[in-house]
């Protein structure tokens, strides 16, 4: 009988964070500031994070210790468990083995509290009271309230419109963690009121919502704003995720072959296969898998170029593979990857070569997820399940060829939120949105000319 569980104890949690950026072999392209086109102080983004964030951001520590006031509140959910998904393999008669780390067990559902909490915990310290954000689908925004609750902070979201329609309970979960929560574009801020004034339909998209926190943000002296993924603390606090994964693998006496994660902004992808992509630095053959949808498809289809990451050319000029910051991507039931740009960190590994991108439509990728949830039991995001098609196809590979490939990928959350999207996938009223080449081309139009 195989075993399906491997448990961390909590005594055995990992006490730092790993930073991919002294290991890179290459040099990371600066982050610029949009009005001098000169690499950007600290100091300029004192306004918007604490300076220990900011630190983290440009840090060239191999290793930053997880406070204990964090590790106190991460104990609440992790580690969390590595699962071989046996029955999955049973089903696909494949000789791969199937492992999956599951972040949906900690408390709003999703991996997105391993940055929140930390960056709700250096807020605190730094005497904020308030924090500003914008959410997609909701997982981020629920993670931060309930990371702002912990620490008594304020907590306002900007939440993209067609996701507080779609998904209204994400918005009572940020309310019973004591969050305000509005639809955005909202009447609330200049940028919020200038889409509106354009277009008062408008869905809204991640780069409006963060424009509105942002503005929010700036115009408060008590408040700061959090962002939940694409920055490189952001990036750093999620590696606690694969940091767990090697002891986990090691406990099935195992080493992956491939590691898999869906990317929006890239956070859970970077958590699971950054301490991963250290092992392929220092020589392990490994390969290292990216999938986005291919409404959305930012590194598959997009430009690697500097452009910034909201509507309102508020944020610094990131050099990333980006659609274009007016880009809005279509209304895909995976919200959180829904962005136009990814994670310079991503984009720069995935630019010289040492990981890999594919893209899906969503009824491929909500086929997998019943799959998955039929063999395994869990109702997987649709944002994760991007990840489990990808898992699927590489599993189907290896049977091919018959190769007994160890395949590890990151199950980013769970779908109870979503159940209306699986809804309009059981009754075949989901529709797939290609590549929406038109609507790219026009917002690459507007990139910044760096
Ligand atoms: C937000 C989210 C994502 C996408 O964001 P990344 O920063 O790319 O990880 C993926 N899965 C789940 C469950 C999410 O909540």
């Amino acid at each position: 009988m195989s075993q399906l569980k491997f448990l961390l104890e909590e005594s055995r949690m990992p006490k730092d964070w790993y930073n991919i950026i002294p290991d890179l072999p290459f040099s990371l392209p600066p982050v610029i500031h949009p009005a001098t086109l000169q690499p950007v102080n600290p100091g300029d983004l004192a306004p918007i994070f604490p300076m220990e964030l900011i630190k983290q951001e440009v840090s060239q520590e191999r290793y930053i210790e997880i406070p204990p006031e964090v590790r106190n509140i991460y104990k609440l959910w992790r580690p969390t468990p590595l699962y071989r998904a046996v029955n999955l393999e049973k089903y696909l008669d494949t000789p791969a083995h199937i492992y999956y780390k599951y972040e949906g067990v900690s408390p709003p559902g999703s991996h997105k509290p391993n940055t929140a909490v930390a960056q709700a915990f250096y807020n605190k310290l730094e005497g904020v009271k308030r924090l500003t954000t914008e959410t997609g689908a909701g997982q981020w925004g629920s993670a931060l309230s309930m990371a702002c609750n912990f620490f008594k902070l304020e907590c306002k979201v900007y939440m993209v419109k067609v996701s507080y329609y779609q998904k209204p309970y994400r918005r009572s979960l940020m309310e019973v963690w004591g969050a305000k929560v509005v639809p955005s574009p909202s009447p609330d801020t200049e940028a919020g009121r200038k889409i509106l004034e354009q277009d008062p339909e408008s869905p809204g998209s991640l780069g409006i919502a963060i424009s509105e926190a942002v503005e929010d943000a700036l115009k408060r002296e008590d408040t700061k704003y959090s962002l939940g993924s694409v920055l490189n603390h952001v990036l750093l606090h999620q590696t606690i995720i694969g940091e767990e994964a090697i002891l986990q693998m090691e406990m099935a006496g195992e080493f992956p072959d491939v590691v898999i994660g869906c990317v929006g902004g890239g956070s859970n992808f970077a958590g699971i296969s950054f301490p991963f992509v250290r092992e392929k630095f220092k020589g392990k053959k490994i390969r290292i898998v990216a999938v986005e949808p291919e409404s959305c498809p930012s590194l598959t289809k997009g430009v690697y170029t500097y452009d910034f990451g909201d509507v309102a050319k508020m944020t610094p000029l990131l050099k990333m593979y980006t659609l274009g910051h007016n880009f809005i991507p279509p209304s895909i039931h995976a919200g959180g990857l829904r962005y136009h740009g990814m994670a310079p960190l991503v984009s720069a590994l995935y630019n010289h070569g040492y990981i890999e991108a594919v893209a899906y439509p969503q009824t491929k990728v909500f086929e997998a997820g019943v799959i998955f949830a039929r063999t395994e039991g869990i109702v997987p995001a649709p944002e994760s399940s991007h990840a489990i098609r990808a898992v699927i196809d590489e599993a189907l590979d290896a049977k091919e060829k018959g190769e007994r490939r160890v395949i590890l990928f990151n199950l980013s959350g769970h779908g109870f939120f979503d159940l209306s999207a699986y809804d309009q996938y059981l009754s075949g009223k989901l529709e797939d949105y290609f590549y929406p080449k038109d609507k790219v081309e026009e917002a690459l139009k507007d990139l910044p000319k760096v």
